[in-house]
């Protein structure tokens, strides 16, 4: 099974990414975490990412696309994914669908998170992030059990840095313009879920995973 998680940013596709992986085993691909990774590590890809990360700018099609036909050839991806943040525009889903094609597959599901601007804000501006394992709280919403503190893995917690009002404000213009558009892109393959993100993370995710289960768009 192939997912792509769509929506703008804090709509919840981490959250709802972590939980899924687990119930159905599916690869989890994030280009988000990918990137952040390659920062913190110090790789030209990493130096190369980091300036447009900082200004809430998107990565060039063609580095984002290079790092995804890669990782869905690693062998732990052959018995299914999710992209998380991947797709971000029209030209990387055209690019999505040739690799898929070149590999003879194609994605069954884009499950498209909603979620109104005013509360994307309070969300990303709220979030922490795990230094470690990347899993994502929010200090009001879903705190993690000891402040500041990992439940999954003990790391310390942090806030990133383009989850600043400024830079959150940036992210979202940027999605209205050039990532949005792929609602329509998929509505045109007929593969695409729409899920009221305006709720409980509790609730979202029993409608997702009921979505996949009964495998109806
Ligand atoms: P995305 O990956 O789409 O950017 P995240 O999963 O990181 O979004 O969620 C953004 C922030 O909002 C995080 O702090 C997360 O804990 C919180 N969050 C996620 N889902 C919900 C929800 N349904 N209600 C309230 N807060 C949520
Ligand atoms: P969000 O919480 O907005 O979903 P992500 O972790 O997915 O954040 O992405 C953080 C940043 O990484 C983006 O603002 C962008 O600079 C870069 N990025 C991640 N995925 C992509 C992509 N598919 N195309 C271009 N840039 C990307
Ligand atoms: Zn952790």
């Amino acid at each position: 099974m192939l997912i792509v998680l769509l929506g703008p940013p804090g709509a919840g596709k981490g959250t709802q990414a972590e939980r899924l992986v687990k119930q159905f085993h599916l690869s989890y691909i994030a280009t988000g975490d990918i990137l952040r990774a390659a920062i913190k590590s110090g790789t030209a890809l990493g130096q190369e990412a980091r300036g447009y990360m900082e200004r809430g700018q998107l990565v060039p099609d063609e580095i984002v696309v290079g790092i995804v036909r890669e990782r869905l050839s690693d062998p732990d991806c052959a018995g299914g994914a999710i992209l998380d943040g991947f797709p971000r525009t029209v030209a990387q889903a055209n690019s999505l669908d040739r690799v898929l094609g070149d590999m003879g597959k194609k994605l069954d599901r884009v499950i498209y998170i909603e979620v109104e601007e005013e509360e994307l804000v309070t969300r990303l501006t709220g979030r922490r992030v795990c230094r470690d394992c990347a899993a994502n709280y929010h200090i009001k919403f879903n705190p993690p059990k000891v402040r500041n503190v990992c439940d999954q893995c003990g790391g310390e917690l942090y806030q990133r840095e383009d989850d600043s009002l400024s830079t959150v404000q940036e992210r979202l213009q940027v999605y209205r313009e050039q990532t949005a558009p792929l609602i329509d892109y998929y509505r045109g393959q007929g593969i695409i879920v729409v899920i009221d993100g305006n709720r409980e993370i509790d609730e979202i995710y029993a409608e997702i995973s009921a979505a996949l289960e009964t495998g109806s768009a």
